[in-house]
Order: C-alpha cells, then sequence, then structure tokens
C-alpha cells in the first residue's frame, strides 16, 4: 500500500528540531511517509516555525508562502503550520494566509496528530525520527522560562517552566543512545531552572548524574545556564567526570549594571564576574560561550564602553554578539523606547565580533602542539571535521583534520592541532 508522505519543514532553534523529530515518530508509527525538509511533492507539509525575532519571523512567513505556491501549482496536498510564531500570530495569520489548511501553536503535537485521525502515543513521547547527523542529539529538558527578561518574548510563547521528570529524560537517552548517539547536548530555555517545578530544589546535578550512566553516551554538554542561581556543583562534576563537557554556556547578555537593571535581569555585575572567576578557579580548561546584546534601551556608549572593555578582559572562548530588537508584547517594547538607531547597534555588535575575532585568533594559536580528543563529525573535501569537548555543533569552531583513509561520523580520536584560524583550528591524527 501507498503510504502517505508528510514533509517537516523546520525553522529556528535546536528546541524546534526535537519537537519535529518527536512529531515525525507519532506520524511514523501512524502509518505516514515522513521526510524532514525534503524538495520533494508531499501530500502534506507541516512548517514548524520561529516566532522569535523579527527576521525568523519573516522567514517563517517566506517559507509558508514558498510550500503554499507549490501546493496550488502541484494542485494536491494539505499545508498545517505550527510553533512559536503560530502561538503569538495565531489571528493575524489566520486573516493574512487564507491557503493554510490548520494552524497549531507549541506543544500541541496530540492535536497534529488528530488531525490527520490518528491516536497519540504517549508511551513514544521520548522516541524520534533521527534527521541529520545521528552520533549527536538534543535533549529538551524543560519547556518555558518563568524568568522575566525585559527583551524576551519566550515566556509569553513558551509559557511557564515545566520540566520534564528525570525517569523520562533517561528514557530519552537510552533511545537517543539506541540510535547510535553518543553526544548528548542538554537545552532547554533555561538549564539552571532544572527540577524547582518538579521539587522545589533544583535537579540539574542530579539528572546530569544519571545521564553519565547511560551506555553508550560518551559526552553531555550543557547549553543556556543562567548565570542566577547557577549549581556551582556541576563544575566539581565536570572536573571529575570526563563524560561531563568542559564547556559552559552563560548567556551574561551585559555587563553594566544600568543595562542589567534595564534588562532585569537577576544578576549584577559583581555576581557575574564572582561566577566566571569561581568558574575559571574550578576548572580552569573550560570553554565558557557567552552571549551578549547590544543596543538594549538605555544602553549608553559608557555602557557600551564597559562591555567591550570587560570582553577583553575575560576573554570569553566564544561569544556571539546580537543586535537588540523590539520585540512585541515584551516588557521592553511596552515600557521603553527603541532609541538606539538601528546603525549604531550594528557598528557595537561589529565592534564586538571585531575583538572576539581578536581574542580567539590568540586562543586558537596557543592550542598549537597540544593533543585533544575530538568527535569526526563528516569528511568534506580533503579533511576530516572534528570537534572538541570545547566545541558544540551548529554554533562553534570546528577542527579540520589531515589524514589518510576515512573516519566515520561519531568516531573519537586524538589529534595534534598543528595550525589555527581566528575561528577554526588544523589538526592531524596523535
Ligand atoms: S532566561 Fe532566557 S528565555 Fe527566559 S526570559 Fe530570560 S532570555 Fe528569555
Amino acid at each position: 500500500m501507498k503510504r502517505n508522505r508528510v514533509n517537516i519543514v523546520t525553522l529556528g532553534c535546536s528546541k524546534n528540531t526535537v519537537d519535529s523529530q518527536k512529531l515525525m515518530r507519532q506520524l511514523q508509527v501512524g502509518g505516514y511517509n515522513v521526510q524532514a525538509d525534503s524538495p520533494d511533492p508531499s501530500d502534506i507539509v507541516i512548517i514548524n516555525t520561529c516566532g522569535f525575532i523579527h527576521d525568523a519571523k519573516e522567514e517563517s512567513i517566506e517559507t509558508i508562502i514558498r510550500h503554499a505556491e507549490a501546493i496550488k501549482k502541484q494542485e494536491r496536498g494539505h499545508l498545517f503550520v505550527m510553533g512559536c510564531m503560530v502561538e503569538r500570530y495565531q489571528k493575524e495569520l489566520v486573516e493574512a494566509l487564507p491557503e493554510v489548511d490548520a494552524w497549531f501553536g507549541v506543544n500541541k503535537p496530540g492535536e497534529i496528530i488528530s488531525r490527520l485521525g490518528l491516536a497519540y502515543h504517549r508511551e513514544l513521547s521520548g522516541e524520534r525520527v533521527m534527521t541529520g547527523l545521528r552520533h549527536y542529539a538534543y535533549l529538551k529538558i524543560s519547556e518555558g522560562c518563568d524568568r522575566t527578561c525585559a527583551f524576551c518574548a519566550i515566556p509569553d510563547i513558551r509559557g511557564r517552566y515545566v520540566s520534564t521528570p528525570i525517569g523520562e529524560l533517561v528514557a530519552e537517552a537510552e533511545f537517543l543512545a539506541s540510535e547510535g548517539v553518543k553526544e548528548l547536548i542538554l537545552i532547554a530555555q533555561d538549564l539552571t531552572c532544572y527540577g524547582i517545578d518538579l521539587s522545589g530544589r533544583q535537579m540539574l546535578p542530579l539528572l546530569v548524574r544519571r545521564l553519565t550512566e547511560v551506555k553508550g553516551i560518551e559526552w553531555i554538554r550543557l547549553h543556556y545556564l543562567y548565570p542566577s542561581g547557577f549549581p556551582l556543583e556541576l563544575l566539581d562534576m565536570m572536573q571529575s567526570d570526563p563524560k561531563i563537557c568542559r564547556y559552559i554556556d552563560l548567556p551574561i547578555q551585559h555587563i553594566s549594571d544600568n543595562v542589567l537593571r534595564r534588562m532585569r535581569r537577576e544578576h549584577n555585575e559583581s555576581d557575574t564576574r564572582a561566577l566566571l572567576k569561581e568558574i575559571r578557579r574550578r576548572v580552569p580548561d573550560a570553554a565558557i560561550r557567552t552571549t551578549v546584546i547590544a543596543g538594549h534601551p538605555g544602553e549608553t556608549e559608557e555602557d557600551f564602553a564597559s562591555l567591550l572593555s570587560f570582553i577583553g578582559e575575560f576573554r570569553f572562548e566564544r561569544l556571539g554578539a546580537f543586535r537588540y530588537s523590539h520585540e512585541d508584547e515584551t516588557f521592553a517594547s511596552l515600557n521603553y523606547s527603541d532609541e538606539i538607531p538601528e546603525k549604531t547597534k550594528e557598528k557595537r555588535v561589529a565592534r564586538i565580533m571585531e575583538l572576539q575575532q581578536k581574542i580567539s585568533g590568540e586562543l586558537n594559536e596557543s592550542k598549537r602542539g597540544r593533543t585533544v580528543k575530538v568527535i569526526v563529525d563528516r569528511k568534506e573535501g580533503l579533511f576530516h571535521v572534528a570537534r572538541s569537548q570545547h566545541d558544540s555543533p551548529e554554533v562553534d569552531q570546528e577542527i579540520l583534520i589531515t589524514l589518510n583513509g576515512k573516519i566515520e561520523p561519531g568516531t573519537f580520536i586524538d589529534v595534534k592541532i598543528t595550525g589555527s584560524t581566528e575561528f577554526d583550528l588544523y589538526a592531524e591524527p596523535a
């Protein structure tokens, strides 16, 4: 029997990727032939949208229009749209895009499944269809956020913080390991809060400990640790357990108290400095990644100068700088004016990235001659492309290895660093 084809198109962040892969598993069990981001004609196209910032919304709308036109041309097929942008703008979207057959907000897999006449299998909620590389996977440990950052629309879109119980996450990790996953990347809007809604206390260290016991998982990486309430116990675990990558993703967003206050962050300059110092003291060789926002309402030239000077002084191993974007319904958009010209914001971001490029180049140069363990991601041209425990996929630098023969993706090997640029390293087998 020919099975109906469903194509799931995923936009936005890794949390959306996880949601799409889980939905694909439910559809697969229901008898559909599921594809991810396929260019071929399908009976049903489901677009999982991002509505986080202006550029992401535009990309979502363009993608919807492109698929609607393709469906019209082939004179068959249905178009469903789900995810963050729908959660945020459903009313306006329904009016503007009548060619879409059905709209679903976030966390509505059951509704999509039932719209297709299938039963939702709760017992399969930890299973997914792996798309892309199979040796690493994102593990979403919670949904939503209870913080009140002024610039952020996430709590409005994704709701209050809800942790997934440890037992379910361990079962999901076991499933992923059985599919060949070796590196688990823990994600959430905020990992730091994990477990508080379940038990009244932070449970991230306990969860990480349990995940290190899953057979087949060799690396565990933590993304998005909110600075305030950071569980220091994790640092000792990182130092003693080689399965926990010495990698800390801690978005500080700014360093000036004036801006942090207006951002409604729960940390100030002195807390941030103290925490970063403690991380360096307890895990001296950890790679620290951060993100900062330039041009937030109220950021003066002096505030920006202190941010730039702090970045130069602290020398983060990884850093992303973003232009402030005035988003609907956020505290900032309701209470501040977006007073800093876009050109100034752009210039500030460029100055940060120029400085970071110099820092990154110097840090990379100092690695020459060292031997590091890496995981091979793929073969590309003359190189095998790999990452160390200090590099997260898709966002960080890569290590380009010259070697004869072919090494399978997901293989761990030791390499010696032989050269560097600002954002990549070159190596050969050790
Ligand atoms: S902690 Fe992150 S997701 Fe939560 S409100 Fe702040 S920026 Fe948004």
